[in-house]
């Protein structure tokens, strides 16, 4: 399972430690609060905060490079500390959505607003963003940045996404079987 993902041997190690730990420490069973997960190896707040909301339910702000930067970039934060940014992401969003604004500020840091090179013309929520501008302004170009991130034979799905970014997320969740008003049926052999 975690071979396809690179480093594989490093994983497989870090795997066997940490499941020692839990079965060590927590009765083979992962612990729901953070201050136990963040005493394993490996599993800082953020990852804590992932663990949380996805395996428990539990909602919460994960912080990690991408979000930060995103957050600065959407003025929803000055500060460069994951707490401080943790707590000012909090006042803006109810606790339902806290997960799910993790997810989505992650995925759209990791696909259209890099680090060095945001492809502002090609962002679906340009009009919003306070920043827009400190990237690329032309279309074009901005286009050949986005990097959807797909399984090897999904090069159509991509293009779809690609030359429909406006709507690339509704794309996405239809490929993962939810009803979407507005697009067709899932491609063949579709899915992420
Ligand atoms: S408009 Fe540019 S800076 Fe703003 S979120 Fe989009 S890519 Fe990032």
């Amino acid at each position: 399972m975690i071979k396809p993902t690179g480093f594989f041997r490093a994983k497989a190690r870090s795997l066997h430690v940490l499941s020692q730990k839990i079965v060590d420490d927590f009765d083979g069973v992962v612990p729901a609060r953070r201050e136990d997960l963040v005493t394993l190896p490996g599993v800082g707040r953020k990852t804590a905060n992932v663990v949380l909301g996805n395996a428990f339910g539990i909602p919460g702000i994960s912080v990690d490079t991408h979000f930060g930067r995103l957050a600065k970039r959407f003025g929803w934060t000055d500060s460069d500390d994951p707490v401080k940014v943790e707590q000012d992401v909090m006042e803006l969003f109810p606790p339902r959505d806290w997960t799910m604004v993790s997810h989505r500020v992650i995925f759209h840091g990791r696909r259209v607003c890099h680090s060095r090179r945001p492809a502002c013309s090609a962002c679906p929520v340009a009009a919003l963003c306070p920043s827009f501008g400190i990237g690329e302004t032309d279309p074009g170009k901005a286009l050949k940045l986005l990097k959807y991130e797909l399984a090897p034979g999904q090069e159509a799905l991509r293009e779809e996404m690609v030359a429909n970014v406006h709507r690339a997320a509704e794309i996405r969740m239809r490929e993962q079987g939810h009803p979407v008003a507005g697009l067709a049926d899932p491609q063949p052999g579709g899915g992420l």
